[in-house]
């Protein structure tokens, strides 16, 4: 038996060796660009059994997980150096001096100056 291929797209065969993925563009609902889901992307997809496809271009997924990554868990306190409002990344405990990145980066300067 003899299986002919006719198509010139890039193919991939996934490792389940059933289903065949083809890139693909779709439309980002964030920046309304259009982008590639790749072949070797929705094999991982298929992999991880994600039922949806991605939403958003790679670049609005990065900046999305930037500003996520920003704003968990940063704890507000006062700056010691210039009292100022400091935010840091984990909960200031009692007695020990919280400073804001720019006093932080003076202090550095310093003790390697
Ligand atoms: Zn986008
Ligand atoms: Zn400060």
């Amino acid at each position: 038996m003899s299986v002919k291929v006719r198509r010139r797209q890039k193919i991939f065969f996934s490792k389940v060796g059933k289903t065949m993925f083809q890139d693909k563009t779709l439309v980002c609902k964030e920046c309304g660009k259009e982008f590639v889901f790749t072949a070797g992307e929705q094999e991982f997809y298929a992999e991880k059994e994600f039922k949806n496809e991605p939403q958003r271009c790679k670049e609005c997924r990065n900046n999305r997980k930037q500003a996520l990554r920003a704003n968990r868990e940063m704890y507000e306190a006062t700056c010691a150096g210039c009292g100022g409002v400091a935010k840091v990344p984990f909960q200031p405990k009692d007695g020990r001096p919280v400073y804001c990145s720019e006093c932080y980066a003076k202090m550095k300067e310093e003790q390697q100056g």
